[in-house]
């Protein structure tokens, strides 16, 4: 592995070369993926402890967060009330005595001797006038000095382990990979770079990622190697792009746009000006001979489909098709009216394409599409069918995006003899969206402001039992002409039961506790006119409250309709609960969001639906999606290829992924090769390093 060049680099050399690292901890680094010293300064800490303040044991006081040294003076293990062992270390120092408490964990004891030196960090208490710290972290440190000064007095770093390895042994043999690499790591950004991303040299982030002298150094650290974990993507991703614009272009769509101003004067209110924004962003692209190729995100209700519109008029007002593709029909359908009421007036013909229209009808909008007789087309999964084929479409654009197969998204305008500009919306900022983000080689735009009168829903979480009382305040709300959705869960695997449930609970509900106000019902098991029928009585009010499951996630936009009770939350992501949430409070009373507690819904779960009762941006929410369900997961970085992404958090860092996206485009742009001097640090990491791994994790 190692080549007769590398082998002075001494970044390349095995880690069997640092201290304390035989053949058997080798065996055991090679399980977290290290091999060479490299590896090893690249094994970032999954957490720290500060303990710059050793405070004496004397001078603990409870309630403190406590940092402090001594020395075992006693381990006790003892059997406390109904069996429970505790295990009781004392630790002094010449000021004082503190006992360490451990509950039902016997085999600890065997890791405490009496006589040797530790560092602990925890929290003081008083329990019956004692003082004791409950499971504080506790590591023994030696009486080396410089030992002492890797584990404590410091921010110390806590790493990721792996069996036979402590963390202790794998803090010195780190620190030793460090020493034996300083002044040996190179720099891969250039000077201009580190001042627009504002992060400190390599060397010194890496420096200060292990051990940093405060907590701002620490952060720089980490947006010095957050920056690296896109940017060398991006430069790969802009490259392939600028290299596939090259082979295959998109038309040109230069103002002046007549129609889309037309069609902005003619909405019923004023954009947003993050629509305009946006708007302005799309324009540009299209301009552009590597042409629109976008991602929108933004909030539910944030108006997103009307910027999709306002697009198409980009497309249209030069003699191409536009055609929007909606995971639902019942999308598909509120989108085609809504256009129509927009696009009529301006002389645009439009054509609707679904699965469950007529057969000569659908014949006839194939026909349209076929002839050029129509010129925006709205539709579902229809329009990537074999049958479709456009007469000249300029725009794709994709609705809820996240809603559709990768392979449906890519199918969608790519057999087209020019390829139509590309614009993706989605309001879920969920992973796999920002993983498009990241990997899938979109430019991304957020629709940051909602219009205004908007009002945030109140969320609010009812215990099983209180039920009836949720019911009572739906009954009152009636009353005063208010509407509601009345939600039930539906899970894949039991797909039947769950809409057992629903279909007898509506039953139940509007002979019982809504007996006096007319409910419906709606589920996604019901053919298209059912459907249809269900949202129509319910948009006109003939319908009080819809009991329903999931399908009404995207979409179904009936602005009276002001409260939502959800049925088992625990059941939900936060994400997918956000976007349910969007659909009330759309109109002009006050949006409530009832989660209603299983009977067994946990601590945990309690918890997770607290905070998002708490939070109503939706990024703040897909966040602590992200947090709880674990980033390796949802990232799908295995299927990506491209080296791990450890630090970076696309949701909160999209500042800096789109800094990082625009510094990557003006470099391939003016230096394609990456052969300027100036571009050598850059160069040299990208294609000697980055680069290859990327090649070889795509082939493999
Ligand atoms: P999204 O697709 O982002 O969830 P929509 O485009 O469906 O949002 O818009 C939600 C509602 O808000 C629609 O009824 C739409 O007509 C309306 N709307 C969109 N933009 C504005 C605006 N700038 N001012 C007022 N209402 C708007
Ligand atoms: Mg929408």
């Amino acid at each position: 592995m190692e080549t007769g060049s590398r082998s002075y680099d001494p970044l390349q050399q095995s880690s069997q070369f640092i201290k304390g690292v035989g053949p058997a901890r080798q065996v055991s680094l090679e399980r977290l993926g290290i091999r060479t010293v490299e590896d090893l300064v690249m094994h970032f800490p999954r957490a720290y402890l500060d303990r710059r303040n050793l405070v004496p044991i004397g001078r603990l006081v409870p309630g403190m967060e406590a940092n402090f040294t001594g020395t075992i003076l006693a381990v006790s293990p003892r059997r406390g009330r109904r069996a429970r062992s505790i295990l009781t270390v004392a630790v002094g120092d010449e000021s004082g005595v503190v006992n360490l408490v451990y509950f039902n964990q016997p085999y600890l004891e065997k890791y405490f001797r009496q006589g040797e030196r530790v560092v602990v960090s925890g929290e003081m208490t008083i329990y019956r006038g004692t003082r004791q710290l409950v499971s504080p972290e506790c590591e023994a440190i030696g009486s080396d000095l410089t030992e002492s000064l890797i584990h404590a007095g410091r921010i110390v770093p806590v790493y990721p382990l792996t069996a036979g390895i402590s963390q202790r042994m794998m803090r010195r043999i780190v620190h030793g990979a460090l020493e034996k690499s300083s002044g040996a790591v190179p720099e891969n950004l250039t000077s201009a770079l580190m001042r627009e991303f504002d992060v400190p040299p390599r060397a010194e982030a890496l420096a200060a990622i292990h051990y940093p002298e405060s907590l701002e150094t620490l952060e720089r650290a980490k947006r010095r190697f957050k920056v690296e974990e896109v940017f060398f993507l991006h430069l790969l991703l802009r490259e392939r792009r600028a290299r596939a614009g090259r082979e295959r272009k998109r038309p040109p769509v230069p103002p002046p746009h007549p129609l889309l101003e037309r069609f902005v004067a003619g909405l019923p209110f004023e954009l947003t000006a993050a629509q305009r924004r946006v708007l302005g962003e799309i324009a540009a692209d299209a301009e552009r001979a590597a042409g629109l190729n976008r991602l929108i995100q933004g909030e539910v209700g944030s108006g997103k489909t009307v910027v999709g519109l306002a697009a198409a008029m980009l497309a249209i007002g030069k003699g191409y098709q536009a055609a929007l593709m909606a995971p639902t029909e019942i999308l598909a359908v509120q989108h085609f009216e809504r256009a129509r009421l927009f696009c009529d007036p301006l002389g645009v013909r439009s054509t609707l394409l679904i699965g469950a229209m007529p057969k000569a009808e659908k014949a006839r909008a194939q026909e349209d599409i076929r002839s050029g007789s129509v010129d925006l087309i709205v539709g579902t999964h229809a329009l990537i069918q074999d049958v479709v084929a456009f007469k000249s479409l300029g725009l794709a654009v994709i609705d809820e995006q996240h809603r559709f197969g990768v392979k449906q998204r890519a199918r969608f305008g790519a057999e087209e003899a020019v390829l139509p500009h590309y614009l993706v919306m989605t309001a879920t900022p969920i992973p796999r969206s920002l993983a498009q983000t990241v990997y899938g080689d979109l430019d991304l735009s957020v629709i940051d402001e909602m219009p205004r009168g908007r009002r945030r829903v109140e969320t609010k979480l009812v215990p099983a039992d209180d039920r009836g009382r949720v019911y009572g305040e739906i009954r009152a709300a009636f009353e005063r002409g208010e509407q509601a959705f009345i939600l039930y869960p539906l899970v894949q695997e039991s797909e039947r039961t769950d809409l057992l449930a629903a279909t007898e609970e509506f039953e139940r509900l509007q002979r019982d506790e809504f007996a006096a106000h007319p409910l419906g019902l709606l589920h996604g098991r019901m053919s298209f006119e059912e459907k249809s029928k269900a949202i129509e009585l319910f948009r006109r009010g003939e319908i009080r409250g819809l009991v329903t499951t999931t399908v009404i996630e995207v979409g179904v936009d009936v602005p009276n309709a002001s409260m939502l009770l959800v049925n088992n939350p625990e059941r939900f992501g936060l994400a997918q609960l956000h976007q349910l949430r969007g659909r009330v409070g759309r109109g002009g009373a006050a949006g409530v969001c009832w989660l209603l507690l299983g009977e067994d819904c946990g601590a945990a779960a309690r918890g997770r639906l607290a905070f998002f009762a708490s939070h109503d941006d939706g990024f703040e929410v897909a966040e602590e999606d992200l947090r709880l369900r674990g980033p390796g997961e949802i990232w799908g970085y295995r299927q990506s290829g491209a080296p791990g992404f450890r630090l970076i958090n696309p949701l909160g860092d999209h500042e800096l992924v789109r800094l990082s996206w625009d510094a990557a485009g003006r470099i391939v742009e003016r230096d394609p090769g990456l052969g300027l001097a100036e571009h050598r640090p850059v160069a040299y990491y990208f294609h000697r390093y980055y680069r290859p791994k990327v090649e070889l994790a795509e082939i493999g």
